[in-house]
């Protein structure tokens, strides 16, 4: 029989070590924290959601240091696809529910339920459990693989390394993998906070040069030499607005994607925000120019919007601009508008309104990283690494260079890189 020992116990390792178990290994899962599974508590506001029906998910993938990132993640699930993650959780005694026609949550509307069915099916398999024991180190002795924690070794045939990131540190995902790889001698690219809110400016002459690393206090706290005017963006703090979202990066469109933008003291979040913040840290980070357009009125045509001011102004030439807009803006986004005197020039601005990004929030504040583990490092079929000397070590999950979009699909990648680690490790 063989042994297999699992590092970190989040979705990835949870769903390693039930492969593992599966194929017959004498599983052992390690994991620092207290519990088990803190950051799958916190996903989709502790509603989960556990994967996406979304037919082309392997496209929405990316990674910091390979453009093949599709095509890898693709492999990986050609070996457990969502399918197989719907049927596992079927199979575990999870019902599953779909909103907007490709969210996956349990029926509960619990993320404990997902928790709960994971550990129950552990439970029967026998897998060994060890709680507040951190991994320190890997080493290879007498042809078994040690792992190191403080005060005991673990021998075994495979390890499945399934440390997390960075994001959000306190559910125990501290980067501590990152080192544990790199102790390996694996290469791991800059790790970047993605799925996050971006601070921004509308003013370009009022914009701080990006750093990188900066908070968004600090981004948009304070202008050149001197105390800051506030951002007529923040006019708009607290405001919830239907948008189409566009990134250009030095001048050149870089994403795009329609959905609800919050607008914040320093800023913009909401999820197609987090999802295009996956283009605009890694921007920021190169030192680019990132621009973010904004169309307040994606179904109303610019023609359109122009003919309606007019033909308002033309019939109450003595109202304001802020009168003007009342049936067409939510009140708290017209103070944006509101000194603008010109029709033409205010339809424009509300179908284009841009935006400087300045920076964006860090580790504590995003979903997932961006960054890890590079692909080139591991088999895509096992998540093995490629190196003939690292024969028997997997590493699967967020720790992998490979991050997606808001929707299922973080927790899918985990799975099914988790399950296709596990298993393969105890073959
Ligand atoms: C607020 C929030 C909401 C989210 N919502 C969703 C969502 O709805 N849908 C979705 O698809 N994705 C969501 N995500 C992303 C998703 O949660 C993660 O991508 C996924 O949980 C990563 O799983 P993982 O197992 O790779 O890492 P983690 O879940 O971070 O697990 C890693 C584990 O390893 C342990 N560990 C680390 N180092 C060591 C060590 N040296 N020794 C021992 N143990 C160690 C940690 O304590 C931790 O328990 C969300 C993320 C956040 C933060």
């Amino acid at each position: 029989m063989k042994s297999v020992v699992i590092i970190g116990c989040g979705a990835a390792g949870m769903m390693a070590a039930l492969a593992a178990a599966r194929e017959g290994a004498q599983t052992t899962v390690l994991e620092m924290g207290r519990k088990p599974g803190r950051k799958l508590l916190l996903t989709g506001n502790s509603r989960c959601n556990l994967t996406t029906l979304d037919p082309d998910l392997c496209s929405r993938y990316q990674s910091l240091g390979d453009s093949s990132c599709s095509s890898f993640v693709r492999t990986v699930y050609e070996g457990f696809s969502v399918r197989d993650t719907l049927q596992l959780f079927e199979d575990c005694g999870l019902l599953t529910m779909t909103e907007h026609g490709s969210w996956v949550y349990p029926v509960t509307g619990r993320s404990e339920s997902v928790l709960g069915v994971l550990l129950r099916e552990l439970r029967r398999l026998k897998v060994r459990m060890k709680y507040n024991v951190e991994v320190t180190q890997i080493s290879r002795q007498d042809g078994m693989w040690q792992v190191q924690t403080e005060g005991w070794s673990y021998p075994c045939d495979s390890v499945v390394i399934a440390c997390g990131s960075r994001a959000v540190p306190s559910t125990g995902s501290n980067g501590s993998g990152y080192e544990l790889c790199r102790g390996l001698g694996l290469d791991v690219t800059d790790i970047l906070p993605a799925l996050t809110a971006v601070s921004c400016r509308l003013e370009r002459e009022d914009c701080l040069p990006y750093t990188p690393g900066m908070s968004t206090q600090s981004a948009a706290g304070g202008k050149k030499g001197g105390s800051a005017a506030p951002d007529p963006l923040a006019l708009a703090a607290g405001t919830r607005a239907s948008a189409a979202v566009s990134v250009y990066t030095d001048g050149v469109l870089t994403a795009s994607e329609r959905g609800q933008v919050q607008f914040t003291q320093t800023g913009i979040s909401g999820i197609v925000v987090f999802n295009m913040s996956r283009y605009t840290v890694r921007a920021l980070h190169e030192g680019k120019d990132v621009r973010i357009q904004l169309d307040l009125l994606p179904d109303v045509p610019l023609e359109k919007l122009t003919e309606t001011l007019l033909r308002l102004h033309n019939l109450r030439p003595e109202d304001s601009m802020r009168d003007l807009l009342t049936g067409i803006l939510a009140p708290g986004l017209i103070p944006l508008f509101e000194n603008e005197p010109d029709c033409r020039r205010t339809a424009e601005r509300i179908k284009a309104l841009e935006l400087q990004a300045l920076g964006h929030r860090d580790f504590d504040n995003c979903q997932v990283c961006a960054g890890g583990v590079r692909l080139t490092e591991l088999y895509p079929r096992t998540m093995e690494c490629v190196r003939s000397d690292l024969r028997g070590i997997h590493i699967a999950g967020e720790l992998v260079d490979v991050d997606g979009p808001c929707g299922g699909y973080n927790l899918q990648w985990a799975w099914a890189s988790g399950y296709v680690a596990g298993r393969h490790a105890a073959m």
